[in-house]
């Protein structure tokens, strides 16, 4: 559907600072999208994935948004249809842990990891896909989790918020296929990132065990995902769940 264009196409990121997000934006510029991402805080990092995307040849929009905010969210889309012009792409990338075992998680730990992976989801596809609605095109690739898929131990709040980010990408499909707007979920297994490093030792090791390809997952390889998804390769695909994950759930 957006391949065979001679102008570049834009995607907007959430999350895009570090880890997988920073990924899919280097991925995303280097298929010629002009990139759109957001981050939490300010640092040098978040703004390192701009010069890493600008280097290949996108024009980079980077904003702090929370994306908790909807108002924020709302202020933000808004800037960038703007100062980038139509979107074609959406990854809702932004995400949140908080482990622990349920009669020990806190009410914050909850709603933290709910608001900042569910409701943000929320709060960015909502004024990305009404647009896509209004141009009749548009992608959209929601980063869920194993862990939403078959839910994990110490992780009520995550396991619920990630099966939340599949049961929206469904519906969603279904509410917007007619208007030729994709929708798609991936759930990652073990990638190595900053998140990821919260994970103790022992907890690596099983993972590991049960990981038929025997390694953790690179965030290329989660951002290769996203560009197939988003490709024309794709474009009979809505709906699903794609895992990235070594097999570590067969
Ligand atoms: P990181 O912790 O490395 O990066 C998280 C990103 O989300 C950062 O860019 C961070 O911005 C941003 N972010 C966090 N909270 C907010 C917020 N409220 N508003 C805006 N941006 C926010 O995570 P990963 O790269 O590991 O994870 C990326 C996605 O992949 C997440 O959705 C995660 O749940 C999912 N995932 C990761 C797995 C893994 O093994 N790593 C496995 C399965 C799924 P800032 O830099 O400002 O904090």
């Amino acid at each position: 559907m957006l391949d065979n264009q001679s102008e570049r196409r834009v995607a907007v990121v959430s999350g895009g600072s570090r880890g997988i997000g920073r990924a899919i934006c280097i991925a995303l510029a280097a298929a010629d999208y002009d990139i759109a991402y957001c981050y939490a805080r300010e640092s040098e990092a978040a703004l390192e994935t701009q010069k890493l995307c600008e280097a290949l040849g996108a024009k980079v929009l980077a904003a702090r948004c929370d994306v908790v905010d909807s108002h924020a969210c709302e202020k933000w889309i808004k800037s960038v249809l703007e100062e980038c012009g139509p979107v074609d792409v959406l990854v809702n990338n932004a995400g949140v842990t908080r482990d622990a075992l349920l009669i020990a998680m806190s009410e914050e730990d909850w709603r933290d990891v709910i608001d900042v992976n569910m409701t943000g989801m929320f709060n960015v596809s909502r004024p990305i896909v009404f647009e896509f609605m209004r141009r009749r095109r548009g992608v959209v690739v929601n980063i869920s989790s194993v862990s939403g898929v078959y839910g994990n131990r110490a992780q009520c709040n995550y396991s619920a918020a990630k099966a939340g980010v599949i049961g929206f990408s469904k519906a969603l499909a279904k509410e917007v296929g007619v208007y030729g707007i994709r929708v798609n979920a991936i759930a990652p297994g073990f990638i190595q990132t900053d998140m990821a490093a919260a994970v103790s030792a022992s907890e690596l090791e099983s993972v590991l065990q049960r990981t038929p390809l025997g390694r953790f997952g690179l965030v290329d390889e989660v951002a290769s995902a996203v560009c197939y998804l988003v490709s024309d390769a794709a474009k009979y695909i809505t709906g699903q769940v794609i895992e990235v994950s070594g097999g570590l759930t067969l």
